[in-house]
């Protein structure tokens, strides 16, 4: 079975490699015409049905260094040798392999459906989506430019919070942006025995991560939704010998690009403030980097996003389907809109139950049936687009 092939085969962001030629394989083999290496290993499948517009349909291909735990018997012994030189074990942990899964099986019913529609199928097999990169890759790789422009764009991702077989929609406002960056702690290292001639970065960063916890409680108002986290901190070498420097990895999380300017003005504000009450030089205060790995939210066409949502409900039936809350967790679906002029998109969620294990989790053991309702999703979703004469005369028809 694919999905378990692809499940037992991860590959790590940016290496998809096997992934991508067995995705292509299928997709030639429902009847595509596939462009490989797109922005790294991305790949692009065209199939063409005369005149209509053109329906993006993309699904991620990267997977997690997480040591699988599910105990199931095509779970994934991939290991791998991360960027600092530790073996770590691999696994399709964010059901990227469902995804695939799922756009093969589009694939091919629309293959074979092909008189109930007209126009041309675009469907990406994106490299990098966990470091958020891929998909800027994939445009500035001439995606648009060289293959085709979509008039609309959808993907989906599985999610073990709704209930099996429902899907989730949402216009506008779906998952929120996020940013990442760096902090380098800058002090003045020195002897253990001698503190009084040093700077102690330690104790400072210390300062500035309990500081920064004050920026979401104090400074933003409640209904706004913002998330700030230190998720790593990174100093020193030996117990008597203070370091010079200590690096902070910072994440935050918003849904208005007026709450991200505030926390990234406030950050550097409270790091500044608490290294000069320190008694460091100007030109020894915090260093700031924000990395690319940064997204904005993915904002859904209201129109695109309602009509597929109303096609949902005419085929699940209203149990099925259901209006969700924005999600904090971030994607980069969300650039393919954002290009000049923007394309419409809308990406929504196919529940897999809970399994007892969630997303990024090495327990994450989702029941393979929710490959058939999401490939069954895009397939309404994309006869719903490119139906001849609009949804309208077709639902009148029907
Ligand atoms: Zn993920
Ligand atoms: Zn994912």
């Amino acid at each position: 079975m694919l999905y378990r092939e692809f499940h037992s085969h991860p590959e790590l962001s940016g290496q998809e490699q096997w992934t991508s030629g067995r995705l292509a394989r299928e997709l030639r083999e429902a009847g595509c015409e596939v462009i490989r290496d797109i922005g790294g290993t991305g790949i692009a499948a065209l199939l063409r049905n005369g005149n209509g517009p053109v329906l993006m349909i993309r699904a991620d291909m990267d997977a997690l260094p997480i040591r699988e735990e599910t105990g199931l018997p095509w779970q994934s012994r991939v290991t791998t040798v991360d960027s600092r030189g530790r073996e770590v074990g691999v696994m399709h942990a964010c059901g990227h392999d469902l995804h695939m899964t799922a756009l093969v099986g589009a694939a091919r019913a629309l293959s074979a459906l092909a008189s109930s529609w007209r126009g041309t199928l675009l469907l990406i097999g994106q490299p990098s989506e966990e470091s958020v990169s891929g998909a800027a890759r994939m445009i500035a790789d001439g995606l648009y430019t060289r293959i085709a422009r979509p008039d609309a764009a959808i993907a989906l991702h599985v999610a073990p919070d709704l209930p099996a077989g429902c899907v989730g929609y949402r216009e506008g406002l779906i998952s929120a942006g996020g940013e990442s960056l760096d902090m380098v702690v800058r002090g003045i290292g020195g002897h253990a025995a001698h503190p009084e001639t040093t700077r102690d970065p330690v104790v400072l960063a210390a300062q500035i991560i309990l500081a920064l916890q004050t920026i979401v409680s104090r400074e933003i108002a409640a209904p706004e939704m913002a998330i700030l986290t230190v998720a790593a901190v990174h100093g020193g070498s030996k117990h008597n010998a203070i370091p010079d420097e200590v690096v902070l990895q910072v994440n935050v999380r918003y849904f208005k690009p007026e709450i991200r300017d505030h926390l990234l003005t406030a950050i550097r504000r409270v790091a500044d403030g608490i290294a000069r009450a320190a008694g460091l030089p100007p030109d020894r205060l915090p260093k700031i980097t924000i990395l690319p790995e940064s997204v904005p939210p993915v904002e859904n066409d209201p129109g695109l996003t309602g009509r597929v949502a109303g096609a949902f409900l005419r085929s699940f039936g209203p149990d099925r389907v259901t209006k969700i809350d924005p999600a904090t967790g971030s994607e980069d679906f969300g650039i393919f809109g954002k290009v000049d002029p923007p394309v419409p998109i809308c990406y929504f969620r196919v529940g897999c139950g809970d399994s007892g294990g969630f997303l990024h989790s090495s327990m994450f053991a989702p029941d393979p049936a929710v490959i058939r309702d999401a490939s069954h999703a895009l397939v309404i979703a994309a006869l719903e687009i490119l139906a001849p004469g609009g949804p309208s005369q077709e639902r009148e028809g029907r």
